[in-house]
């Protein structure tokens, strides 16, 4: 009996090594460390430096199509008729087009989020009665989202074509389909202005907006499209997350994905509507 209390000694203390080695090996172990310790990855860190466009949205076309006036006899080439909006309207919905949001396209392009099937982006430039008399009422019908790109001083204005008033901008951008976006305060070519004006129009347009509407004005169209490279530095101060443009010249239109960053984010005139929905 006395013999075996010193085996027994001998037996625990090697099982407690045994146990010692094991943890020490286990805390060097770079691979179990590694799986351990593995962060989840958070949507905020698969977005590229701003403005870039993330390499994973280059790949999947995403058309903005760019709407002026609507009215019932055209006055000009790019105004619409109802009852072409609203064929164009049908299209989308038979060919299983999903107009987006603003916010959807910009998520897209920063972290390559998912987007519904065939996406595309309406936008409503300068702020037409008739875009909200005929363009509004089919946007609610069919559940369209949409943008209104609006230069605050001719809110109301009835002199030549009339603008929509602050009521009904409002009831725009509280129904819920509707991202208002500023387009300056004057609708000046920025090219042509000195920064301080430049600035003055990318402030208090987005000011006079967020006080009226009561929501924050992210968002930026260019007037005509037209601005230089430094402007995108003066609308990033001023506190846009994206802006809009445009060009009168088709080879330089193309789909959003395909801009050289979120200051720059390319249209389609909606003349061209037939021709860029046959690609999706
Ligand atoms: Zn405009």
């Amino acid at each position: 009996m006395r013999r075996a209390i010193p085996w027994l000694i001998l037996v625990v203390l090697g099982g407690l090594l045994a146990i010692a080695i094991s943890v020490i090996l286990n805390t060097h172990n770079p691979t179990a460390k590694v799986v351990s310790t593995q962060p989840t990855p958070k949507l905020e860190s698969l977005a590229v430096p701003f403005p870039e466009i993330n390499p994973k949205a280059r790949a999947l076309d995403i058309p903005i199509i760019m709407y002026h006036d609507v009215r019932p006899i055209k006055d000009i080439d790019w105004d619409i008729t109802p009852k072409h909006l609203e064929k164009h309207f049908k299209t989308i919905q038979q060919k299983g087009i999903t107009p987006i949001t603003l916010e959807q396209l910009v998520e897209h392009l920063r972290t390559g989020s998912a987007l519904p099937a065939k996406p595309i982006l309406l936008s409503f430039d300068d702020n037409y009665l008739g875009e909200y008399l005929y363009a509004f009422p089919l946007l609610k019908k069919y559940h369209y989202p949409a943008v209104w790109s609006v230069h605050t001083n001719y809110v109301g204005n009835q002199v030549g074509k009339p603008k929509a008033n602050w009521s009904q901008v409002k009831e725009m951008s509280h129904s819920g389909l509707i991202t208002i976006a500023s387009h300056t305060v004057n609708h000046l070519r920025l090219d042509k202005l000195s920064p301080e004006k430049v600035d003055y129009e990318l402030q208090e347009s987005k000011r006079v907006l967020e006080k009226q509407l009561g929501v924050a004005i992210n968002y930026f169209t260019y007037p005509e499209g037209d601005f230089l490279d430094s402007v995108k530095d003066q609308v990033t101060k001023a506190g846009y997350q994206a802006a809009l443009t445009m060009s009168l010249d088709e080879k330089k239109e193309g789909p959003a994905n395909k801009s050289e960053d979120l200051l720059s984010i390319m249209r389609y005139g909606q003349s061209r509507f037939e021709e860029i929905i046959a690609k999706m």
